[in-house]
């Protein structure tokens, strides 16, 4: 049976980008050795990380001023490494779910860190729009798709402080003003690789500001400087990232995977709020164009997991909700086509007219 990937992380890829990734694992480039016995420091590596920077800043548009860095640790260790090095006396977060939860945590080990506003109070189903950030504040903290609740900012907000953005689940959905950030980062796991590699996309002259003592592994100097080869980098994943942006450039760059996630999302929401049987989760203005949720409505909440049986019986995986909000959730990552999201249609509409 075919099977329609809607995993939350790590999630769908293009064929090709697993494909060329594959080969290269067995033979790179007719080396005759593995991509992964070879050296980072191989001459017929360095190209890889080249043109995967260089493909970052095409495709992002990122200005002059910017490093692309590729590291260890996920989108989790960045939540440490933002107040690490740009925290010197105050920071500020919005607190849209459980991500942005976990970086203003770590932020607070460093100095004082506020909550600018959040939408906890109603398990985060919508964006907060009315809050002031504090200008005395050395940055501002979003994450801009909340990935277990299904919202997203979908501009780029003006900040009159440093701006950072935790991507991990929209890189690459639509064009971004890299202008107005200080610095972006994600794990690449959701929108651009396998497992394993984390991206930074940072303005050099916010760095070097705080007065404490960054240990070497965890200062952006160092990776700006050793090219993201201070120490050994995730090579497989980095490929395969490589890979996923060649893919979007051949499809018509990120303004194309904006069309498409729109086009996906809109099939699947208007399915939700058509059908007796589904309702979605989060503000309609908020919607996220990625992960798509939604529960039965309460008259018929006791058929959840005959739906869930049902849907997996016709190739629908991952498509659970994440615990905390429950009933469902279909990410729709830019390597989902809609050939998926029709299946998904189809199954919600046949399961309808049975009950
Ligand atoms: C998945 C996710 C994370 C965590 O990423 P790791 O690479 O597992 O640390 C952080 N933020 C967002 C928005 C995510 O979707």
């Amino acid at each position: 049976m075919k099977k329609y990937n809607f995993n939350a992380g790590p999630s769908k890829l293009p064929r090709e980008v697993m494909e060329a990734t594959a080969a290269a694992c067995l033979d790179f480039e007719g080396s005759g050795l593995s991509l992964m016995e070879m050296s980072h420091r191989a001459k017929n590596f360095q190209p890889v990380i080249d043109d995967t920077v260089a493909l970052f800043k095409e495709l992002l548009d990122i200005p002059e001023g910017y490093s692309v860095l590729f590291l260890g640790g996920g989108a989790s260790l960045q939540f440490c490494m933002v107040p690490y090095n740009l925290l010197e006396n105050k920071a500020a977060y919005l607190n849209t779910g459980v991500w942005a939860k976990k970086a203003l945590a770590e932020a607070k080990l460093f100095g004082e860190a506020v909550e600018v506003a959040t939408s906890a109070e109603s398990t985060y189903s919508y964006i907060p729009k009315d809050f002031v950030i504090p200008t005395d504040a050395d940055y501002f903290h979003i994450t801009t798709n909340n990935t277990i609740y299904g919202t997203e900012i979908r501009k780029d907000l003006d900040s009159p402080v440093p701006l950072v953005a935790d991507m991990s689940s929209d890189i690459f959905s639509r064009p971004v003003d890299v202008s107005k950030y200080a610095l972006i980062y994600g794990g690449a796991q959701k929108n651009l690789s396998m497992a394993g590699v984390t991206f930074v996309i940072v303005k050099d002259d916010c760095l070097g500001k705080v007065s404490r003592q960054i240990p070497t592994m965890l200062d952006y100097r160092t990776h700006i400087k050793g090219g993201s080869m201070f120490n050994t980098p995730p090579t497989v994943p980095i490929y395969s990232a490589l890979q996923t942006l060649k893919w979007i450039k051949k499809s018509g760059g990120v303004a194309a995977m904006e069309r498409l996630a729109l086009e996906r999302a809109k099939v699947v929401y208007d399915e939700i709020d058509r059908n007796k049987l589904f309702r979605g989760t989060v503000a309609a203005e908020d919607r996220s164009v990625m992960n798509l949720c939604f529960v039965m409505t309460d008259e018929y909440k006791e058929l959840e997991a005959d739906f869930m049986q049902f849907a997996t019986e016709r190739g629908m995986v991952g498509i659970k909700g994440h615990r905390s909000v429950g009933g469902f959730r279909a990410s729709c990552y830019n390597a989902m086509d809609m050939e998926g999201v029709n299946a998904l249609v189809a199954c919600m509409q046949e399961f309808e007219k049975l009950h």
